[in-house]
């Protein structure tokens, strides 16, 4: 197994035993797409006519709180 599955593999480890999820404020997204860029395992897609992003990685979020630390406008929770 290489490097990066290996670490995905942990990382969902701890999510599923610290039993946490993400929480998007869609009223307070402005499309800034930060979250898309960092996330590692691909949860977030840009929806460009709306200007908000949507959440679609319940099963593969590995909650590293990522796309929490980089959203301008505190729109995403991880708890
Ligand atoms: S980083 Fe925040 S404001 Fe930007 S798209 Fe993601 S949730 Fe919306
Ligand atoms: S916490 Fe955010 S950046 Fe990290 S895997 Fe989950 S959705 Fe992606």
């Amino acid at each position: 197994m290489d490097m990066k599955r290996t670490l995905t593999h942990e990382w969902h480890n701890i999510r599923h035993l610290r039993a946490m999820r993400i929480y998007l404020d869609e009223e307070k997204c402005i499309g800034a797409w930060q979250c898309y860029e960092v996330c590692p395992v691909d949860c977030w897609t840009p929806n460009y006519d709306t200007r908000k992003v949507e959440f679609h990685g319940e099963d593969v979020c590995v909650a590293c709180g990522a796309c929490v630390l980089q959203c301008p406008e505190d729109a995403i929770e991880l708890r």
